[in-house]
């Protein structure tokens, strides 16, 4: 009998996307000239793409007939009263504010509620959330729980450490603060999931100080399904009653529905207080639209309002999660180091433990993830030294990341599990001969942001230090 190693697509494929696998020279050519930088490469030159699953999931057949349903009315249309009666069934909240993506939420929030000084906690900020507080003057604080750092396999790594926040308002006052977040799943410690508990635990803090407690829910679903596989208690809820009862412990949420919205554009803020509701929508009207579009066409709210209907779907989230676990298992039989557990939308290896003989001023995520794309035409993200250290602008010294890892970020729906075996088996003809891979040297950079802008070459053999 053949083992069943992961949950089947629950679904056919009804309309397909060719993609190709260029040869290794063509493959070669394309490294030189985007100057090994990844996120240079044109779509059409990769094979599998694991860059980031925000917007970039298939549409079901609803969500495409949705489209024609499209009300395209400036002012009151009728696809927005849809997609408002499941945000509300799904959150809970008064006041639902239409956005073009997560980040004008924030833009739009943040510019409502932080003044200048002001500290915005969080289990870890999203990269953009963090830049829209600072961007308002506000300092954004990351609160992660101890066990985010441990190698340990336990589940809820993405908790906030709920000590830290009360000693921290105790500390700023909480006049300082206007709202605690909490980001479900915890992105940027690699989509680990924040258990019921946690929630409730932040929530109650936040409201003895009298502090709202605001989600950024991208991700919620994908959370509320690790708290019905793994929370003591919630075994025999749906998924739709779990994400309902964690709505229920906070104040308002931002969303970016290019993640749990199953849509390639669109987001949306929910609120209950009203006067809060009121200041941002006169805002939304100057920056974004009118507050039944905010950004969006009525044929995109409709597809929002039809994913956020499948996306609660069990079947499918038991296929999405346990696809990324699978993902990450059989990685891990080729050789690949990740951490653990794997999270709700993507695998990260530790490359700095794969790669031991490249120092982390050579960047060994950044050399894997050239290899994985000259070995086998796959995207995929460093997440180490080049995007989150720098240089120190004095002497030029590099300035190393905590971690060398490199993400492999699984789209919805896009990519069956012959594909990601597929990734598993480049990986595995990497692991032959990784002694001999090299790190990089930056040839050019930018100040701010630069791995998107970054220019760099491989390291001459004979530049290569013998340990
Ligand atoms: C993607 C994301 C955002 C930003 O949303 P955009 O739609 O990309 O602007 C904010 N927070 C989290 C947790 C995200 O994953």
């Amino acid at each position: 009998m053949l083992e069943e190693r992961h949950p089947s697509e629950p679904f056919r494929i009804k309309s397909v996307e060719p993609i190709v696998l260029l040869s290794r020279a063509q493959r070669e050519e394309i490294l030189h000239r985007v100057k090994y930088n990844v996120f240079k490469i044109k779509a059409e030159e990769i094979y599998i793409d694991l860059l980031t699953d925000s917007g970039t999931g298939a549409m079901s057949k609803d969500q495409w007939s949705a489209l024609m349903q499209g009300d395209e009315s400036y002012a009151g249309a009728r696809s927005f009263y849809r997609f408002e009666k499941i945000v509300k069934d799904i959150t809970g909240k008064k006041y639902i504010l239409p956005v073009h993506q997560g980040r004008v939420a924030e833009n739009v929030f943040f510019s409502t509620v932080v003044n200048k000084g002001d500290y915005v906690p969080n289990n870890t900020h999203f990269d953009t959330t963090g830049a829209n507080v600072a961007h308002k003057g506000g300092f954004a604080i990351n609160l992660p729980c101890p066990e985010a750092a441990l190698d340990d396999e336990i589940p809820f790594k993405g908790n906030m450490d709920t000590r830290k926040l009360e000693s921290f308002i105790e500390e700023k006052t909480p006049e300082k603060i206007p709202v605690v977040f909490m980001t479900v799943t915890n992105n940027s410690t690699g989509g680990q999931a924040v258990a019921m508990a946690n929630i409730k635990e932040a929530s109650e803090i936040c409201h003895k100080h009298g502090i709202m407690f605001f989600f950024d829910c991208a991700r919620f679903a994908e959370n509320a399904y690790f708290i019905k596989k793994d929370e003591p208690g919630f075994e025999n809820k749906t998924i739709k009653e779990i994400a309902q009862e964690m709505f229920s412990y906070c104040d308002g949420a931002l969303m970016s529905a290019k993640k749990d919205g199953l849509a390639n554009m669109g987001g949306f803020i929910a609120v209950n207080d009203e006067e809060l509701a009121r200041k941002m929508t006169e805002l939304m009207i100057v920056i974004e639209g009118f507050p039944t579009y905010g950004g969006m066409s009525g044929r995109d709210i409709e597809t929002i309002a039809a994913g956020l209907n499948e996306v609660l779907k069990e079947d499918y989230l038991a296929y999405r999660v346990g696809q990324v676990e699978y993902l990450g298992k059989i990685l891990e039989e080729a050789g690949a180091p990740i951490i653990k557990p794997t999270g709700g939308h993507a695998i990260f290896i530790d490359a700095g433990k794969y790669l031991p003989h490249i120092p982390s001023d050579q960047f060994p995520g950044h050399t894997l993830s050239v290899e994985l794309y000259r070995e086998g035409g796959i995207r995929t993200s460093e997440i180490g030294s080049i995007m989150f250290g720098g240089y120190d602008p004095n002497t030029g010294e590099n300035i190393s990341a905590p971690k060398e890892l490199v993400r492999l970020a699984v789209p919805r729906r896009v990519y069956t599990g012959s594909h990601l075996e597929y990734v598993a088996r480049v990986m595995d003809r990497i692991t032959a001969r990784k002694d001999s891979l090299r790190g990089y040297k930056i040839t050019r950079q930018a100040t701010l942001l630069r791995h998107f802008t970054i220019e760099l070459e491989e390291m001459a053999k004979e530049e290569v230090k013998v340990k």
